[in-house]
């Protein structure tokens, strides 16, 4: 018998590494992307794999959470992942990459692929009793499919309290937002510094160090700046761990200061102490001629932007290449519809990916598609897919998507909280609080809940593999 051709709907982080782990194991796919001839209000360019906000694919220092989650894919031969290292620039402890290297090569990839046909087409239907589908199109998947995949699963979702869920709706909303990229010749390096935070790893990013004075004024403009346009259905409420920076400033004069402009450990080398507050810049690629504010997504007018941002010591003769922006972003109301190998409940032929299920941040959703294409493939050989263990951290972001309060359901990146506890030795009980701490710090237990994540996931590698 022949096997099944495997549909995968969109090339973006999710669906291009799904389309390769299926062609790596000998299954042929046709992967459909809507680009060039249509676009989402983010990605900017026709090749897969673009990443829209940040060039950041996080940390890379042993045994936190984000790396792990990277060392599980390197070890199951994510594609992606491969791609990154070769292209990655400059960034101190985080896995950065430039950004239109790391599209291309992918694209080049998955085109040079001969198990790979590729449809440069929207779909705008998923047909969940034809071919075994993955539907990897993103937070910003076109509006015609978005209507089509609210049919597929209506009825199957409870909805979310005070997220744009009704009963008759159960498909959810949340914001996200884009930071601005500067000229690197047009920051003044009288003015900035090249630092990292404690002289930890290599000083990558470039520092704008402000005094009392010019945060106050920084800050005044800033919360005073005039708003983007924002139209009626997109009033809802913000992702909190993705705030724009003028929200944040709202909570009170000193938030930006404790949150995305902290400037302990950055020492101004011009007068030896830490400065008031500090604008992190970050390299964009590898020509290092762009930089990225590190955590300044936002939703001012872009004329705003340029009036207070220029504002910022350093950057008074900014050339911006880009502005921050705003976006809805679509996800599904996964604990109530996805099993663990990501089929959906209703139509186990059809497979979930990336930022629609459920996941948050570039890593998490190459990692589903990952996922994904492996389950895919099982089915099409009429195999059993199965879930990632729940020790790993692939299982653990699985786990949270598909067993989390469904009323409340929020994505999620990788952290430590979703991973479950170790079974370590505990401290007699402390009699103020009646708890029993572990013996181990913290570092130790993550290094031990490392260990043990990779170990099952080489025994999940070759069960699944067959
Ligand atoms: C504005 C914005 C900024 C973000 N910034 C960051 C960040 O800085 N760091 C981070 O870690 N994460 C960020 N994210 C979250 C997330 O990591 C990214 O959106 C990531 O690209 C998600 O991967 P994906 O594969 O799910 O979707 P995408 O990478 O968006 O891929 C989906 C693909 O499907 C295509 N498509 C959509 N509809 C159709 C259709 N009907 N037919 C065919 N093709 C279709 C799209 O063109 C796209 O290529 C951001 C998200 C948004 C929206």
């Amino acid at each position: 018998m022949s096997m099944p051709r495997i549909r995968i709907v969109g090339a973006g982080l999710a669906g291009s590494e799904a389309a390769w782990q299926c062609a790596r194991q000998g299954v042929a796919v046709d992967l459909y992307e809507m680009r060039p001839a249509r676009f989402t209000p983010a990605h900017q360019t026709a090749d897969f794999a673009e990443l829209v906000c940040s060039n950041s694919l996080k940390s890379e220092s042993e045994n936190t959470a984000p790396w792990l989650l990277k060392e599980e894919m390197r070890r199951a031969g994510s594609l992606l992942l491969e791609v990154a290292r070769e292209t990655a620039v400059p960034a101190g402890h985080a896995l950065a990459v430039d950004r239109a290297a790391f599209s291309r090569q992918v694209t080049e990839k998955l085109e040079s692929e001969p198990l790979i046909g590729i449809h440069r087409e929207e779909v705008t239907q998923i047909d969940e009793y034809g071919a075994i589908t993955i539907l990897a199109s993103g937070p910003l998947t076109s509006a015609a499919l978005a209507d089509d995949i609210l049919r597929l699963i209506s009825g199957s979702a409870a909805p979310a309290e005070g997220n744009g869920g009704t009963a008759s709706d159960p498909q959810l909303y949340f914001y996200d937002s884009i930071a601005p990229i500067v000229e690197a010749d047009s920051i003044d390096m009288e003015k900035a510094f090249l630092a990292a935070r404690y002289d930890k790893g290599t000083a990558d990013y470039i520092n704008c160090p402000f005094t009392r004075e010019e945060y106050d004024r920084f800050y005044d403009a800033l919360i005073t700046a005039e708003p983007a346009e924002q139209r009626e259905w997109e009033k809802l409420p913000y992702f909190e761990s993705c705030l724009p920076i003028e929200e944040i400033a709202r909570r009170g004069r000193d938030t930006l200061r404790f949150g995305p402009m902290k400037p302990v450990g950055l020492r101004d080398p011009r007068t030896g102490r830490y400065p008031w507050a500090v604008v992190q810049l970050r390299q964009e690629n590898l020509r290092a001629d762009s930089y990225n504010f590190v955590g300044f997504q936002n939703h001012l007018r872009f004329p705003e932007q340029q009036r207070v941002f220029r504002l910022i010591p350093g950057l008074e003769n900014a050339r911006f290449l880009r502005y921050g922006q705003i976006h809805r972003n679509t996800y599904l109301n996964s604990p109530a519809l996805l099993t663990p190998t990501l089929q959906l409940k209703a139509h186990a032929n059809v497979l979930i990916a990336g930022q629609i299920s459920g996941v948050e941040g570039y890593v998490e959703s190459i990692a589903t598609g990952m996922l994904a294409g492996r389950n895919a493939v099982a089915l099409a050989r009429q195999d059993t897919p199965l879930p990632p263990p729940r020790a790993t951290a692939l299982g653990s972001l699985v786990h949270y998507i598909t067993h989390a309060e469904k009323r409340r359901f929020q994505p999620a990146n990788i952290t430590f909280d979703l991973l479950p506890p170790l079974d370590a030795p505990l401290e007699p009980e402390t009699p103020a609080t009646g708890r029993r701490r572990p013996r181990m710090d913290r570092k130790e237990r993550h290094q031990l809940q490392c260990a043990k994540a990779l170990d099952e996931l080489l025994g999940w590698l070759a069960a699944s593999r067959r």
